[in-house]
């Protein structure tokens, strides 16, 4: 079980103290020193917890790497991930491993304690954006992250492969300039609907959300079903009410996070015709991170204009009584 608002595992803290890839110049040159330079031809191994990341360094890295995703099936919900022993080899060849932290994947700390590489540099999603353990783990949805991310990812290939920084410069220019739509979506939708009411059966979501302006109700039935335990009746009648008056114009629901609960969520925002949108916390098959963000957003924006033509048939038909 996966508690959100836990204790901050002081074993898991410190072991990412040694090789942590940070984004500032003197952590860099530490990097430099502890990681020497790789065989002209030998691909960096490369381990990422979920598939987004791994995505993202395959983009930043293109054929010079080697990369394995763990976390890489959207039918599965990932909170619920318990790490196989097929898991700890592959982290034992990695040269570089990536995973998002603040308690989304806490097997991964253990992993690398457990095993000790030498040459093995370390990326945390979570330490490049500020967050820690009971902050919204979800942090690949912030528009935010992801260039963090790129910027260390690459800064860490370069240290391993200088003799191909000029590739790796080039690839990390064209992801940071592939990432413009989704600012604009973003930067669109929040000039459409900001204020406007939705919610959600889990915080997969909640950045995505708060960069677009939405207002978020329910978020204490929100955490339940992502740290798997029991909401509270009160909280599950007041996210019925939003339901069922149209209280929301939209309910984001997370398809990897399935439950009779979550289910009947679904089926009573439908039965009320509160428009849904499916959003999952893995990459789908045959998406990028750019594809997929845009899709959401595609989505999202479907989902709030139909429900903004239902708030306006609605107050029609108030008028019209
Ligand atoms: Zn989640």
């Amino acid at each position: 079980m996966k508690k959100f608002g836990s204790m901050l595992n002081g074993a898991r803290h410190a072991l990412k103290l040694s090789k942590t890839v940070a984004m500032g110049a003197a952590a860099a040159a530490a990097f430099t020193l502890s990681h020497g330079a790789f065989a002209a031809d030998a691909k960096i191994p490369v381990v990422a917890a979920e598939n987004f990341y791994g995505d993202v360094v395959q983009q930043l890295g293109g054929d010079r790497v080697d990369v394995t995703s763990i976390l890489s099936n959207p039918d599965q919900d990932p909170h619920l991930f318990e790490a196989s022993p097929k898991t700890a080899r592959a982290l034992q060849h990695a040269s570089l491993v990536v995973y998002n932290g603040a308690d989304y994947d806490p097997w991964m700390a253990k992993l690398l304690a457990a095993s000790k590489g030498s040459n093995r540099a370390t990326i945390v999603a979570a330490e490049l954006t500020g967050k820690k353990s009971g902050d919204n783990p979800h942090l690949w949805y912030d528009p935010a992250t992801m260039p963090k991310v790129a910027r260390a990812v690459s800064a860490a290939l370069v240290a391993a492969d200088p003799a191909h920084k000029s590739a790796y410069d080039a690839n990390l220019a064209k992801f940071l300039d592939s990432l413009k739509p989704i600012d604009a979506k973003v930067a669109d939708l929040h000039g459409r609907y900001a204020g406007v009411p939705v919610t959600a059966t889990e915080p997969v979501f909640g950045y995505m959300s708060d960069a677009v302006g939405l207002s978020m109700r329910n978020l204490r039935f929100q955490l339940a079903t992502m740290n798997d335990t029991e909401a509270s009746a009160a909280d599950i009648a007041a996210f019925e009410r939003d339901l069922r008056e149209k209280r929301v114009r939209v309910l984001i629901y997370n398809s990897q996070a399935t439950e009779a609960l979550t289910k009947r969520m679904l089926k009573l925002a439908q039965q009320s015709k509160v428009p849904t949108m499916s959003v999952t916390e893995t990459e789908p098959a045959g998406k990028t991170y750019q594809t997929w963000m845009l899709t959401q957003l595609d989505a999202l924006g479907t989902a709030l204009a139909a429900g903004g033509a239902n708030a306006a048939a609605s107050a029609a038909k108030g008028k019209t009584q």
